[in-house]
């Protein structure tokens, strides 16, 4: 799991993109309002971006965590895993987003294994693990799944905790942006 929060973003030497346009489909773009869990207009699957020379400034500076961590394998791009883990950033939980073709892909391992080793590192450094499909968003916590259905780009999720008999018992919300 990377933070990129106070280090020169590059990736591991030797990964490049190659086919995997993954990350145009699965994530929200902003400036173009493209939501996630779609193809950006602009994308040609498999093959690149249609605009690559004036394409938006979260595109140029995104890569996702296949990109900056070499000892994932190739089993761990995301377009063989379909599903495309975000770097930490600042204060950020951790996002792993999903091809809405492949909700499950996630669940096999060795992806599963893994992620809920994220979810136990997340949890020792405040944050936490979120997945999204799409529109709908599962907050994976340390002790359980929740899922919060639609969530919309502008929401926020909060998850917070309570000391029970067994240890800390936790549960995720959504708090909607007002309208
Ligand atoms: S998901 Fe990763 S490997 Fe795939 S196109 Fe995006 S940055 Fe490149
Ligand atoms: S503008 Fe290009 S790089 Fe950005 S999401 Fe669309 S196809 Fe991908």
């Amino acid at each position: 799991m990377t933070d990129t929060s106070s280090s020169q973003i590059e990736p591991a030497a030797g990964r490049a993109c190659g086919s995997c346009t993954m990350c145009c489909k699965v994530l929200l773009v902003g400036e173009l309002q493209k939501p996630p869990g779609v193809w950006c207009k602009h994308a040609k699957p498999g093959q690149g971006c249609g605009i690559y020379e004036t394409r938006p400034g979260s595109c140029r500076e995104f890569f996702c965590e296949w990109m900056l961590d070499g000892k994932f394998g190739p089993e761990w791009k995301p377009d063989v895993a379909k599903f495309v883990v975000s770097p930490l950033t600042g204060e950020s939980n951790l996002l792993i987003a999903v091809d809405p073709n492949f909700p499950n892909a996630w669940r096999r391992d060795p992806y599963h294994q893994q992620i809920r080793q994220w979810v136990k590192t997340c949890e020792s450094m405040g944050r936490f693990v979120l997945l999204r499909i799409g529109g709908r968003c599962i907050a994976l916590l340390p002790d359980k799944e929740v899922d919060l259905g639609a969530v919309g780009p502008e929401d926020d999720v909060f998850v917070s905790r309570e000391m029970g008999p067994a240890g800390f018992v936790y549960s995720a919300q959504v708090r909607r942006k007002a309208v």
